[in-house]
């Protein structure tokens, strides 16, 4: 193999290249992503870039001692076999990394709106969060969460605005999300409720009221950036397909990060998840699969995420689980863990509990059977359950 194309500089991106690299890869690799930026995180955006303690999040990574071709401000286009289109013209490739992640999904309407994703995106929001401006953050999930955050800490006046009928619905039911409600002092929580349109000067909802907001902030979930692939000869469903290998269905081409949709061996089923840990890690399995070696990925599936003072972290994947049970009242520091049938974990959602995580990461690892009736006193380890 001689040249590796990979498409999307994030986290993915690059950590596919210092894999390669780390790998005796010693062809050519052009990076390409449609941003002006260099690879940074995205998780500090909505903390400590929202909250003006940092203004910049480069991953620590050196692009000239890694010999790649780095191509900022360049989109891919389209694929055929052996060639990506771009806006600035064809890369013919032999081996081709797909890590073009996930767009934001945006509220009908002509209305201003904000969405977080981007460098950029963090730091027009920044400048529009002043004391006093009146804020309205669509969607109550992990963006949601941290902007709320934020936006309060800023002097604002919130108004969360949520479809479902608790915070985090989406991600963890509604549940576990009613144990968060009670974080939004002080911010309008409207829940069960539907935005029709933003329009000048607010957000009109489904019924007809309307939310005057200086700023609107969307914050209702992302879309795998594949449209770019559509016309190509690649399965996709819900980002692309891949292989437990994170192998795509087009020969020479590998899927990483929030864009992937790879078969896990552990959950019997396919994931996609949009986790920083993800890009972080799959890229060594990507890697090795280009280079024809043997590697598989299966982990179990990690996140955090800051909000309202709490650490909050997730790891496993719930809809494996058939109970679910606590760890602790909602006032204080809790978790939530799902066990499946046979007594073994499926999931843990921690709040200020981080050894319940990381704990329970190494159980669900390691298909260990807990008992219940210990499990539920929170003042016995997860390890001794
Ligand atoms: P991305 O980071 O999205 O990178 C993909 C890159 O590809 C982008 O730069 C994009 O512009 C580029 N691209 C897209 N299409 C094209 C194209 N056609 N041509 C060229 N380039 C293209 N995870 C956690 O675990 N914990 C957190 O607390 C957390 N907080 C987050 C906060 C925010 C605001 C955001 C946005 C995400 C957060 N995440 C968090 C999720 C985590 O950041 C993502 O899972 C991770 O960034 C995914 O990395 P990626 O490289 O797959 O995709």
């Amino acid at each position: 193999m001689n040249h590796v194309v990979v498409v999307g500089a994030g986290l993915a991106g690059v950590r596919t290249v210092e894999a390669l690299r780390g790998r005796g890869f010693d062809g050519t690799i052009t990076l390409v992503g449609r941003e002006r930026h260099r690879p940074y995180d995205r998780p500090p955006l909505t903390k400590s870039v929202l909250l003006g303690e940092s203004d910049t999040t480069f991953v620590d990574t050196d692009l000239a001692a890694l010999r790649v071709a780095f191509r900022p401000g360049v989109s891919a286009t389209a694929l055929r076999p052996g060639a990506v289109e771009t806006t600035e013209g064809e890369l013919r490739y032999d081996g081709l990394v797909i890590a073009t992640g996930a767009d934001p999904v945006r509220l009908p309407g002509d209305g201003p709106q904000h969405v977080l994703r981007t460098l950029d995106d963090a730091h027009e929001l920044r400048a529009a969060l002043v004391p006093g401006a009146r804020v309205a953050v669509i969607g109550a999930g992990w963006i949601g969460a941290e902007v709320a955050t934020a936006a309060r800490r800023a002097g604002c006046h919130v108004t969360v605005v949520e479809a479902g009928p608790a915070p985090l619905f989406t991600a963890v039911g509604a549940e576990i999300g009613a144990r968060t409600e009670r974080w939004y002092d002080g911010i309008d929580l409207r829940l069960d409720t539907m935005v029709h349109s933003v329009e000048e000067g607010g957000v009109e909802l489904v019924g007809g009221e309307f939310l005057d907001a200086h700023v609107v902030v969307a914050g209702i979930g992302v879309r795998p950036a594949v449209e770019w692939l559509a016309d190509a000869d690649l399965d996709l469903h819900n980002g692309v397909v891949v292989d437990e290998r994170l192998r795509a269905s087009l020969p020479g081409t590998v899927a990483v990060g929030d864009c992937a949709a790879w078969w896990s061996r552990r959950f019997q089923a396919r994931l996609r998840v949009e986790h920083w840990d993800t890009a972080l890690n799959a890229p060594e399995v990507a890697a090795a699969a280009l280079l024809g070696e043997d590697a598989v990925y299966d982990p179990v599936p990690y996140f955090w995420s800051e909000q309202f003072g709490h650490m909050v972290q997730y790891a496993g994947h719930h809809p494996a689980g058939e109970r679910l049970l606590y760890r602790g009242g909602p006032e204080g520091k809790w978790s939530a863990v799902w066990l499946r049938a046979d007594d073994t974990l499926a999931a843990v959602f921690a709040v200020d509990r981080p050894r319940d995580l990381v704990q329970g990461r190494r159980l669900i690892d390691a298909g260990a059977r807990l008992h219940a009736e210990r499990l539920v006193d929170p003042e016995v380890p997860l390890r001794d359950c």
